[in-house]
């Protein structure tokens, strides 16, 4: 069964439901996100189920979204898709975080111990993005080609322009 999730809640109560869950965010509510995307268009989707482990709440899922980027080769803009799994342990505090095995990634939650949809998947998301975003195909990928065109024609619009002028100053 898979409901949809709230965008702020109480892991422990989510984990008592023992169903899957379903999320979709529009990009612009990610600050950090949308920050480094060429444009902030779509959302991210993910599924996720919660579950009591040991000491803590474990939150497993993954999730997805079409990052729009610009190519630092040709600053054209493109489209990416990403697709990320994570598996977050929720903590109450950034001490307890730290406190934390290296080998788990904790998600903290906040004064009222509920979790944020932003903050359970704004990290995850941003660890996908490439350092530096290129096109992967060269053909549609032409450094310089597109401005050298814009160059010529802006040339043949200011040499025709001084004749329309002097053509007036005679008349
Ligand atoms: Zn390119």
């Amino acid at each position: 069964m898979v409901k949809r999730a709230p965008s702020r809640f109480n892991p422990d109560v989510l984990a008592r439901e023992a169903c899957r869950f379903e999320a979709e965010l529009p990009i612009s509510q990610f600050p950090r996100l949308a920050e480094q995307l060429f444009s902030t268009d779509g959302s991210v989707v993910a599924t996720f189920g919660v579950n009591e482990r040991k000491d803590h709440t474990v939150i497993r899922g993954s999730l997805s979204f079409d990052a729009t980027l610009q190519c630092q080769r040709c600053v054209e803009s493109f489209v990416m898709p990403i697709q990320a799994d994570f598996e977050l342990v929720c903590v109450a505090s950034q001490a307890e975080a730290d406190a934390l095995p290296d080998a788990l990634d904790p998600v903290v939650l906040d004064d009222n111990g509920q979790l944020h949809l932003v903050d359970l998947l704004e990290d995850d998301a941003l660890l996908q993005l490439p350092d530096i975003p290129k096109h992967e195909d060269h053909e549609s990928c032409q450094p310089g080609e597109q401005s050298f065109g814009d160059v010529q024609e802006a040339t043949a619009a200011d040499k025709s322009n001084p004749f329309g002028v002097l053509k007036d100053l005679k008349y």
